[in-house]
């Protein structure tokens, strides 16, 4: 099934509110008149088969739209985190050799739209009032012939190499994964997703959207995490799916002494490691299981999830057990199967995992070698076979949910003119998980403030990577092969 098919399932429940944003309510019945346009508009514009469009849009049914009717084109949709910058989005342009993207007319606060023109681009659709109209004019979509095992998206993920990898993901691979979380699940059409997460994270694009679309629920949209709307929409309104990353849980738990959600009926927690004091805060407070899932890009993207049934057991502490797509097994730098209970590298196979990552094919093979995933994450497995993940072999910090790879940051501060080295770790933060720090050292006679920095890397990275900590230090501790040595740091 192509991922605007997971929609079509449910046509025939036509009243049915597929989208809410806002005033906006649209339906089952009335949804695939918009993808369609979106498709046939794009293919006015002259987007073809294998072309890729990028998405750069914050929370709205527009983004839906674009997303499933580019994939209705026969394109490859390439969602942007919306906090990239110029830079990042120009290598992600370049990389990818897009000619169309899709922005709303907020990024284009954030960023110099003339920079655009100075890029390899033949569309820049401005989703502003006036194209929402023009697009909807498109009646005339020509149908392309596509196969479920075609990529649909790239999504783009950090690399140790410092470089976004484009993880290549296929209808197929969407599908099943949606497919084995409604196996595991009783979820239906009279459920309501709450989306606070973006769309264009991975976890809230495959569970809020596809997974509803696909069951026929509902997804009520909002512009993004407002804690105290959030909690009050939970409180009071008819949500029963609320899917968060640990940070949305810490702040929830953090306004109200005791809650009672009005439908809820499932809360999943995913992107990040749930700390149990969150997962604990919350039960305690909303007297409502907290359920921890785990995922990556290259997973399209949930893999492992604790048990969604009622009388199943959820193991605090632990991500659950794999989904019925894709199996798991811990294994030693030699790919041998470490025993029950030992540390090793988690690695996945099924037919949820990415086909490779685009124009990269070495670290496709390393990734994928023997068959399996290679996922970069430390983990164990009990006996009763749940997946506890302990640390990271990459060496990525977590921020709520966003991934900050250190070296690529670390590249960054290097090119100021008064930075001999730098070092970035993670240090932990109560409520987003970690923190950027950067240790630096400075070259000899120059100076470079905190704020400097900060402010030299604003228009390099996007805000969420920028180190809010500083260390100036006289020099960086290192191994004898010259290897700084994070741990010491640490
Ligand atoms: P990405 O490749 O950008 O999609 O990020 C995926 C990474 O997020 C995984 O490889 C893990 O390191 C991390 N992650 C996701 N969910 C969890 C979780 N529940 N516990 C620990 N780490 C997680």
């Amino acid at each position: 099934m192509k991922i605007y098919e997971f929609y079509e399932r449910n046509t025939k429940l036509k009243d049915n509110v597929a989208i809410k944003f806002k005033d906006e309510e649209i339906t089952y019945g009335e949804l695939p008149k918009y993808v369609d346009s979106y498709a046939a508009y794009l293919q006015s514009l002259g987007v073809k088969k294998g072309d890729k469009v990028i998405l750069s849009m914050p929370n709205c049914p527009e983004f839906i739209f674009a997303y499933l009717g580019s994939a209705k084109a026969g394109a490859i949709t390439i969602p942007l985190n919306l906090m990239y910058t110029m830079e990042e989005i120009q290598y992600v342009v370049k990389e990818s050799s897009a000619h169309t993207i899709v922005v709303h007319p907020v990024v284009l606060k954030n960023v110099d739209p003339s920079a655009f023109s100075k890029i390899n681009l033949k569309n820049i659709i401005v989703m502003d009032d006036d194209t929402k109209k023009k697009i909807m004019e498109h009646t005339n979509y020509v149908p392309v012939e596509i196969n479920d095992d075609e990529v649909c998206t790239y999504l783009y993920t950090s690399g140790t190499t410092g470089k976004p990898k484009g993880a290549m993901l296929t209808h197929k691979n969407f599908e099943a994964d949606v497919v084995a979380m409604d196996e595991i699940s009783d979820l239906g059409p009279s459920d309501n997703f709450l989306c606070v997460l973006p769309l264009f994270h991975r976890f809230s694009w495959a569970v809020n959207v596809l997974l509803a679309f696909y069951l026929g629920s509902t997804v009520t949209i909002k512009d993004s995490f407002m804690p105290k709307d959030t909690l009050e929409t939970l409180l009071n309104e008819d949500i029963t799916v609320f899917c968060g990353v640990p940070s949305i849980f810490a702040f929830l738990i953090r306004m109200v002494e005791k809650g009672q959600f009005k439908a809820l009926r499932l809360a999943i927690s995913g992107g990040a490691p749930l700390a149990p004091e969150i997962q604990r805060g919350f039960e305690e407070k909303f007297n409502f299981p907290l359920v921890e899932g785990y995922g990556l890009s290259e997973a399209a993207p949930v893999a492992i999830l604790n048990p969604l049934g009622i009388n199943e057991v959820r193991k605090p502490g632990s991500i659950g057990v794999p989904l019925p797509c894709n199996e798991a097994k811990i294994v030693d730098e030699n790919d041998n199967e470490v025993p029950i209970g030992e540390v090793g590298e988690l690695v996945l196979k099924g037919s949820n995992i990415m086909i490779g990552y685009h124009n990269m094919p070495e670290e496709t093979e390393k990734t994928l070698r023997n068959g399996w995933l290679h996922t970069g994450d430390l983990a164990k497995k009990d006996e009763d076979g749940y997946y506890y993940i302990v640390d990271r072999l990459k060496d990525m910090i977590i921020l709520g949910g966003f991934n900050v790879y250190p070296r690529e940051v670390e590249e960054a501060l290097m090119e100021h003119p008064a930075v001999k080295e730098a070092a970035v770790i993670g240090v932990g933060d109560k409520y987003k998980g970690e923190e950027v720090k950067a240790f630096i050292v400075l070259e000899d006679g120059k100076t470079a403030d905190r704020k400097e920095l900060q402010s030299f890397l604003h228009d390099k990275l996007a805000k969420y990577k920028i180190p809010k900590i500083f260390e100036f230090v006289n020099e960086l501790p290192k191994s004898p092969t010259g290897k700084v040595m994070k741990k010491l740091l640490k």
